[in-house]
């Protein structure tokens, strides 16, 4: 465990808490802290058992109800989750343990009759079988919660300080971003409850690798066990904060605990004032490339340290649990952390400029094929991310686009511009860091408006034009207008023309890869496929009259001749149809980024400089 010495002065600021500060000043000072003690007596029931003590100090005149609130999604991911349909046997009780009458006035809200008391409790239990970062799981083998997913909080009440009691079950460890309270053990305190809520906690017996950064801890806890080695993780970990924290010239945090859940798939990560929950596939650390995706994937939450956690878009923080918070900034928040994430990565040597190269190449590819991206902007992919982001359907990718993916793009042109215009003085690290400073420093969110500000006065023009063709409007984007900078050019074919690359028979169908039958999953805007009346759950049965397996169907499609016609037979719902389909054509070439040969010094200097980060 590293240190952990408290002082209160000196956490408030290193957590972040500064743009938290008028909730706080907000509450009375001598508002009663409020004290929960979270257990699982029964782990294999999945059920955590929370008991939380409200106390209302002699100065304060006590109300005769109290609504008792559940978050119904945590920050960080932008989906209403509705953690309150887990809580089960809530039960509020007196000082003396007398049944105190409750309600429920709406899906997430408990009215408790309290009657004047000045000391009460409620005790309820949450049930928590569904590990992912953004959930609870309680098992036999470990614990893991999100504290908006857990605990409730008394209406008008999020300035208030709390306390977190932890009886872990068997002979469990505890680990959390929050402070420990001297003397108590498990321990933890939150300043109020943007603090608690942004703090997840682990508790089972998981390894732990330990290192130090500019001479603050840190701490990888790891739940699950996999082909890792320890030492390269710590230094493939230990290489990306160094950079991190390097680019914005220090550490805003007192220790750093990053919680990896290793299992046999799945994955993710979820970013936290002073902590980050992950999970990666246990056994994906065989070979360099696993190494790799791994610190992509630390390179990125990590990098929301400064980018969403202090840098905050305008309507992040202080939160409201209770409902949607829209912004238009996530291509920013997710869009430019994913973009540093993967040149990260390469800065620290991890990745060649080829692998970043092929990376970009390959993000713009992907880009380019997806029709959404002439329906929606990155502006209306962030605001709507409540409802398009996280629940993807077989129209997505015709009428909407990613934050992640077209922020990403949009990081790269940002940043090739800036040093474009300015004989590379200047970088988009310099709008990261200007952001930090003029934002999270003096205690202010910042708007759409304003980030483009900080571009324009970074690089002393107008991004006008940019902003309003590539960010709020849906526009394709001249790549190589914005990579001439770097002296790179995107080329869509091989360069070499006694080899061209093959043309193909095109469908435009992408089919489900969960399943061995030949299922369509969705159908591409403008495809042959789509233009000629296939549909998504399509079930095709036979190609030309015969029985195909899935592979072969894909290989045979692809060795037909554009625009000969292939004769399909599919289910459709539980009905047997026929369609003869046109095939277009496919040239089967992969993007590539190419430098140009008569790149300028400068233009060599950009590319150097931007691949380097120095
Ligand atoms: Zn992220």
């Amino acid at each position: 465990m590293p240190k952990n010495p408290i002082t209160l002065v000196a956490s408030t600021i290193l957590f972040g808490a500064l743009i938290l500060s008028s909730t706080i000043q907000a509450q009375s000072p001598n508002a009663a802290n409020i004290s929960f003690t979270v257990s699982m007596p029964k782990p294999w029931t999945h059920l955590l058992e929370v008991e939380m003590q409200i106390g209302v100090p002699a100065n304060l005149n006590v109300p005769n109800e109290t609504n008792l609130i559940m978050p119904v999604w945590t920050p960080g991911s932008y989906l209403i989750r509705e953690y309150e349909r887990h809580v089960q046997d809530f039960a509020p009780a007196d000082a003396n343990g007398n049944a105190l009458q409750w309600s429920k006035v709406d899906k997430n809200t408990w009215r408790v009759v309290t009657r004047g008391a000045r000391r009460w409790k409620a005790n309820y239990r949450v049930y928590a079988n569904e590990l992912t970062v953004r959930t609870n799981e309680l098992n036999s083998d470990h614990a893991f919660w999100n504290n908006a997913a857990l605990l409730m909080y008394p209406e008008g009440s999020l300035g208030r300080p709390s306390t977190l009691r932890v009886l872990p079950a068997n002979t469990w460890k505890v680990a959390t971003g929050l402070p420990p309270v001297t003397g108590q053990a498990n321990t933890f305190r939150a300043e109020n409850y943007d603090i608690l809520y942004d703090s997840p906690v682990e508790v089972s017996n998981f390894n732990q690798i330990d290192f130090d950064v500019r001479g603050v801890p840190h701490r990888i806890v790891i739940d699950g066990e996999g082909n890792y080695d320890p030492e390269r993780m710590r230094a493939t970990v230990k290489k990306i904060v160094e950079a991190e924290t390097s680019m914005f010239g220090g550490v805003p945090y007192h220790d750093y605990t990053f919680i990896l859940h290793l299992r046999s798939s799945g994955g993710g990560g979820i970013e936290h004032l002073n902590s980050t929950a992950l999970g990666f596939p246990r056994f994906r650390f065989t070979n360099d490339q696993g190494y790799r995706r791994f610190a992509e994937l630390v390179a990125h939450e990590f990098f929301h340290v400064w980018n969403v956690k202090r840098i905050r878009p305008d309507a992040l923080g202080p939160f409201d649990y209770t409902k949607e918070n829209y912004t238009r900034l996530l291509w920013v928040a997710e869009g430019i952390t994913e973009y540093y994430g993967n040149l990260v990565v390469r800065r620290v040597g991890i990745t060649s400029d080829q692998d970043y190269l092929e990376h970009l190449a390959k993000a713009i590819q992907d880009f380019q094929s997806t029709p959404g991206r002439l329906e929606m902007s990155a502006e209306e992919a962030s605001f709507n991310a409540w409802i398009k982001e996280y629940r993807p359907d077989e129209n997505s990718v015709n009428s909407q686009i990613s934050y992640y993916d077209k922020g990403e793009l949009l990081g790269m042109l940002l940043d090739l511009e800036i040093r474009r215009r300015t004989n590379n003085a200047k970088s988009l690290d310099d709008v990261m860091r200007t952001l930090y400073a003029e934002f999270f420093e003096k205690g202010r969110n910042y708007s759409p408006a304003d980030f483009q500000k900080i571009c324009e006065s970074v690089s002393g023009g107008s991004f006008e034009d940019v902003f309003a063709r590539y960010v709020r409007g849906r526009d394709e984007v001249p790549y190589n207008q914005f990579l001439s900078a770097a002296g790179l050019r995107l080329e869509e074919t091989p360069a070499d023309e006694k080899n061209p690359a093959p043309v193909k028979g095109f469908l435009g169908a992408d089919l489900d890869d969960r399943t061995d039958i030949i299922l369509i999953e969705s159908v591409r805007a403008g495809s042959p496929a789509y233009e000629q009346g296939l549909n998504a759950k399509d079930q095709i049965i036979a190609l030309n009259g015969a029985r195909v397996s899935k592979a072969a169907f894909e290989s045979l499609i692809e060795a037909k001749k554009p625009g000969e016609i292939v004769h399909l037979t599919l289910f459709r719902n539980d009905d047997l149809r026929t369609f003869d389909i046109k095939l277009g054509s496919r040239v089967d070439a992969a993007y590539r980024l190419v430098q140009l040969p008569s790149a300028s010094e400068q233009q060599k200097r950009i590319y150097q400089t931007w691949l380097s980060g120095r």
